[in-house]
């Protein structure tokens, strides 16, 4: 087993150690008990000064675009990571509090904190913020890309083929097992909690946007592991040739595990990596490139979810082909309300909205029309990223804005110039039958 890559690890301010209580992992990105690398680093370091371990979670009815449905999924999933802890003799703190204030709130007693990694715009300005204000080192531990994104390339990465190269390269000294820390003193904790065993009752005390239903999908790190083993013995074989058929169901599923952190993406490569075959090469192009040019692209680009974010090709095309005539528009009430004359557009949304969950490759076509159906570009990604995040229990992740600016030609390269999508790659009601049938 290997201990943590130094180039995960990250001092984010100059404090010395303080005299404090305890070290505290301040949780946000990796909820989970096992193959979390910032765990592992907090577990190491309260051992050697002597020290039990605090992990703590702030539950904030402010998250951005966060609903009824994603706060459902992660407070379910948190029991479980709470738990595990427990059994692992280490603190757990829940409360319903500013993540950044209850990290700083609990750095009075601590000696130094963890913390794990954040790419979006929110997330790194809120460990900025404990880093400048804390009494103590803090220390970010990166857990859920499998190569670090600033060792993977130092800038952004204009395609898939740029990071590929050097990914594969780096896989061997990244994708390793993780060992699992005893800690040394037992944590014995009287910090005030609310019970994440009750993942109800938390609930009922947040004020938040609850139009939008939870799910009927398992949450949680042993979900995450089960649908991982069920994946690879019944459809990694196949994942190579029925992956881009939303008609069949061989893909993992595994992207809201993903996005809560609820599962290691290096555990989930390291399985399957080991298989091997054509299936394997394929489901891990997806999880290890594809997924960490979308790190790749929130961490570079400031832009990632504006219409300015997209590569200038693409823009000006776009523009340039802003006022061709639509077939038709679509309010947001329409599309939200799945009301257009498309069924497999309505279908799609439908789904959407009643279960978290689109295929990628109706995503990819799903984002397409919205270029046909709005007023102007800048529209069609504002609508597929409010109705993406809203509703997909995946949403809100640096997939969330790689995938919605691909429909606009990021990550892609131009197509030959046709109405409405100038040179973006277009996707047609025709060429979806005529794929499907
Ligand atoms: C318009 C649009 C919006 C999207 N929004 C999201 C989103 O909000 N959240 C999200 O996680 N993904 C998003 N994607 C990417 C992709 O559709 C999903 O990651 C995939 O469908 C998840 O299903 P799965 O876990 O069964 O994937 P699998 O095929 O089993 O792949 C395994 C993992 O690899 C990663 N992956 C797979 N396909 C892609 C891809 N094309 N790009 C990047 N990573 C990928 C995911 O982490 C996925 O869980 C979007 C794509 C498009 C075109």
């Amino acid at each position: 087993m290997t201990r943590i890559e130094p180039e995960r690890i990250r001092l984010l301010n100059a404090r010395t150690f303080a005299s404090g209580q305890y070290i505290l992992y301040w949780m946000q990105t990796s909820q989970r008990a096992f193959w979390n690398p910032a765990l592992e680093f907090a577990v190491d370091l309260a051992n050697e000064r002597g020290l039990p371990l605090l992990v703590a979670f702030g539950v904030t009815p402010y998250y951005p675009e966060a609903n009824l449905r994603h706060y459902a999924w992660m407070l379910e999933g948190l029991r479980e990571t709470a738990q595990a802890l427990r059994e692992r003799r280490i603190g757990f703190v829940l409360r319903l509090e500013y993540p950044p204030d209850l990290a700083l709130n609990l750095a009075r007693n601590a000696a130094a904190i963890v913390t794990d990694r954040g790419y979006l715009r929110h997330l790194r300005v809120w460990r900025r913020y404990v880093a400048e204000r804390a009494p103590c080192p803090v220390i970010e531990v990166e857990g859920d890309a499998v190569v670090p994104v600033e060792v993977a390339y130092p800038r952004q990465a204009v395609r898939a083929s740029v990071l590929r190269r050097r990914i594969h390269l780096l896989l061997p000294r990244f994708l390793q097992p993780l060992q699992e820390q005893v800690p040394r003193i037992q944590a014995d904790f009287d910090e005030p909690s609310l019970d994440p065993t009750s993942p109800e009752k938390v609930l009922a005390l947040l004020e938040v946007d609850r139009t939008v239903e939870p799910v009927d999908f398992p949450s949680g790190t042993s979900a995450a592991r089960a649908r991982l083993r069920r994946f690879v013995e019944e459809n990694l074989p196949r994942y190579a040739d029925l992956r881009s058929d939303p008609r069949q169901d061989v893909t993992s599923g595994l992207s809201p595990y993903l996005h809560f952190g609820q599962i290691s993406p290096v555990e989930i490569a390291w399985e399957v990596s080991h298989i091997g075959g054509p299936g394997a090469e394929a489901f891990l192009e997806e999880l290890i490139v594809r997924r960490e040019l979308a790190l790749n692209l929130v961490w570079y680009n400031p832009d990632y979810d504006r219409f300015e974010g997209l590569p200038r090709w693409a823009r000006e095309t776009l523009r340039a082909h802003a006022a061709d005539p639509r077939p038709v528009l679509y309010s947001l009430e329409d599309l939200e309300s799945a009301r257009t004359d498309d069924p497999i557009w309505n279908a799609a949304q439908s789904a959407l909205v009643r279960t978290g969950r689109m295929h990628n490759y109706l995503r990819m076509y799903w984002g397409k029309r919205l270029l046909v159906w709005t007023a102007q570009p800048e529209d069609a990604l504002r609508i597929g990223l409010y109705l993406n995040n809203k509703y997909a229990l995946d949403g809100r992740d640096p997939n969330s804005y790689a995938g919605v600016g691909w429909c606009l030609g990021l990550h892609d390269r131009p197509f030959p110039e046709r109405p409405i999508f100038g040179k973006v790659r277009p996707m047609t009601p025709e060429g979806f039958r005529r794929k499907f049938g």
